[in-house]
């Protein structure tokens, strides 16, 4: 985004108070709600009227984030939620690039006349918003959120709140800031956060700790299922219907599952089969080490997409037919996957 842009969008908030919608995608995560929540302050400090509008719940481990007894979540049969949106003169898009990842309010998009603003750092966004601010080799949507505010001059009004939330989206995003997408900017800003405010250890504790048991017995589950494929490098991990219902699942339990698939000697491409709970679909998340994009292989096989190492996706299959087609998919990308870590 140019110099000329952030001075329209600078304009834009400097001339009234706005009715503005902040909106992270769907299942939203921590970069997700920690960029929205972190925005809303931000607006809501400069007298604006936001409202962070969530398209569908999140985990416990995200409700302890400043603000969040303000959030809203979206329901196509709650007239109040869809007023919400209809009287937005300003929507932030935040952690995601296409409308398919804010399901049911996707329509409400189209129709709306807002300023659009997108703050994300997926890669091939898609052309739908006003204002597009992204970079995919930034970490977090939550560091360019900070980015943004730098960018329009008021980095300095970052408060303990923002700190915090920002914090938050960028711990999570990398993994406890160990993914390559961390640079010495990063850790440059986080230490700023903590200038302002944000208490590392308590963040840490707070998304990190507090495992239920029956996550716990969920891990054990996983931890069972795990298969590893030596000759293509790749290792999963599938969670059915049944095994999650018999574990009292709850929303976030298998966040970071996939990772520990990640973590076996050897493998450079992990994935976790999620069946749903109440839809014949599975949902796929996948991770990579090296130059090898998951985000690629999700585009082409599983109607997903994210970042090189990191990417989702979703089929509406059974859980066995989507574990044929990933065993197939990875037979057939087998050199790229070897080669990827060389
Ligand atoms: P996770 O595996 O944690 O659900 O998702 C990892 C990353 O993949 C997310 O940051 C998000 O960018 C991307 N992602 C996950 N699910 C989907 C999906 O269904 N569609 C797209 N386009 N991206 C996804
Ligand atoms: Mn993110």
């Amino acid at each position: 985004m140019t110099k000329k842009d952030f001075s329209e969008i600078k304009e834009l908030l400097q001339s009234s108070s706005k009715k503005i919608v902040l909106i992270p995608h769907k299942n939203p995560d921590g970069d997700a709600m920690g960029s929205s929540l972190a925005l809303y302050k931000f607006l809501t400090n400069n007298n604006h009227k936001a409202t962070v509008l969530a398209p569908t719940s999140y985990p416990k481990f995200l409700h302890w984030l400043p603000n969040n007894n303000k959030v809203v979540v979206f329901n196509k049969r709650n007239q109040q939620t869809i007023q919400i949106l209809k009287d937005a003169e300003i929507l932030f898009f935040m952690d995601f690039n296409d409308l398919n990842r804010i399901e049911d309010m996707k329509e409400y998009i189209d129709e709306s006349d807002a300023v659009k603003i997108m703050i994300d750092h997926h890669q091939q966004p898609s052309d739908f918003a006003d204002y597009t601010f992204v970079d995919p080799k930034v970490c977090a949507a939550s560091q360019m959120t900070y980015h943004f505010l730098e960018n329009l001059d008021v980095a300095n009004e970052i408060d303990y709140d923002i700190a915090t939330c920002l914090y938050t989206g960028i711990l999570t995003d990398t993994g406890s800031f160990r993914f390559s997408t961390t640079t010495s900017t990063t850790h440059r800003i986080v230490a700023d956060l903590i200038d302002k405010g944000a208490v590392n250890h308590k963040i840490h504790n707070n998304v990190l700790d507090g495992n239920t048991m029956s996550r716990m017995k969920l891990m054990g589950v996983a931890l069972n299922n795990l298969i590893v494929m030596p000759e293509s490098k790749t290792a999963f991990i599938t969670m059915s219907r049944k095994e999650l219902k018999e574990n009292n699942f709850e929303k976030g339990d298998t966040e970071g599952f996939v990772n520990m698939a990640l973590s076996v000697e050897g493998v450079s491409v992990a994935a976790l089969f999620t069946e749903d709970l109440d839809h014949d679909f599975v949902k796929i998340s996948l991770r990579s080490k090296g130059v090898f994009s998951v985000n690629q292989l999700s585009r082409d096989n599983f109607n997903g997409g994210g970042h090189i190492n990191a990417a989702g996706g979703k089929v509406d299959d059974s859980l066995q037919n989507v574990v044929e087609l990933f065993k197939k998919v990875v037979s057939e990308n087998k050199e790229d996957i070897i080669k990827s870590e060389l």
